[in-house]
């Protein structure tokens, strides 16, 4: 089973890059952030907890993201392997989804880093947010808020797959196929 995390900060192409890489590999789509989106459209009581701190770029408690990933995975017995899009974000996050798979016989293959500098992920932001329709695209005092949630809370969860030998960085500058390629260099060396 090949199960990737696919990490980054926001605005690093992770939605985009996991379009292609669902196809080449047939794999299955997991994002916690279309996932809570998809409840807030239903007005899921879930969608409206989710909503409180997704409008102030801040993250939704674990408990909650840690059961809502884990039935999404459930829900899927068929898969023949995960991208991981926006989770783990938290090294609680990652340790239970360690011990979820570890049950199931199965484990993380790797994490997989695009790496952006952060004057370049608040113009791909800010950019995305005159179409996305997203709230939380649209205005740079969120924006800088969710960058900094990264950098506090996020960032650490490299070290979690490190020191299991599983990080790989990717250079997230350059053209989406030119970033595709060196995803899939990656994956097929892995
Ligand atoms: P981006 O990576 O561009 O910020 P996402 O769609 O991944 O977009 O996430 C949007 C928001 O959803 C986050 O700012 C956060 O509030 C919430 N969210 C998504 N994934 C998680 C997670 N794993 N843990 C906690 N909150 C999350």
């Amino acid at each position: 089973m090949l199960n990737l995390v696919l990490f980054g900060p926001p605005g690093a192409g992770k939605g985009t890059q996991s379009e292609f890489l669902v196809t080449r590999y047939s794999l299955v789509h997991l994002s916690t952030g279309d996932l809570f989106r998809f409840n807030i459209k239903n007005e899921t009581e879930l969608g409206l907890l989710a909503r409180s701190y997704m409008d102030k770029g801040a993250l939704v408690p674990d408990s909650v993201t840690i059961s809502m990933l884990e039935d999404a995975v459930n829900k899927n017995p068929d898969a023949k392997g995960f991208i991981f899009d926006g989770f783990p974000r938290t090294n609680a996050q990652a340790e239970a989804l360690d011990s979820f798979l570890n049950g199931r016989n199965v484990s993380i293959t790797s994490m997989i880093a695009l790496e952006v500098e952060e004057k370049e992920l608040k113009t791909r932001l800010l950019e995305r947010g005159k179409t996305s329709g997203r709230p939380d695209d649209a205005d740079p005092e969120v924006i800088q808020n969710r960058i900094n949630t990264y950098n506090k809370e996020t960032s650490p969860v490299k070290n979690h797959y490190d020191t299991q030998g599983k990080y790989c960085g990717v250079n997230g500058l350059g053209s989406i196929e030119e970033i595709t390629d060196r995803l899939i260099a990656v994956i097929d060396s892995l």
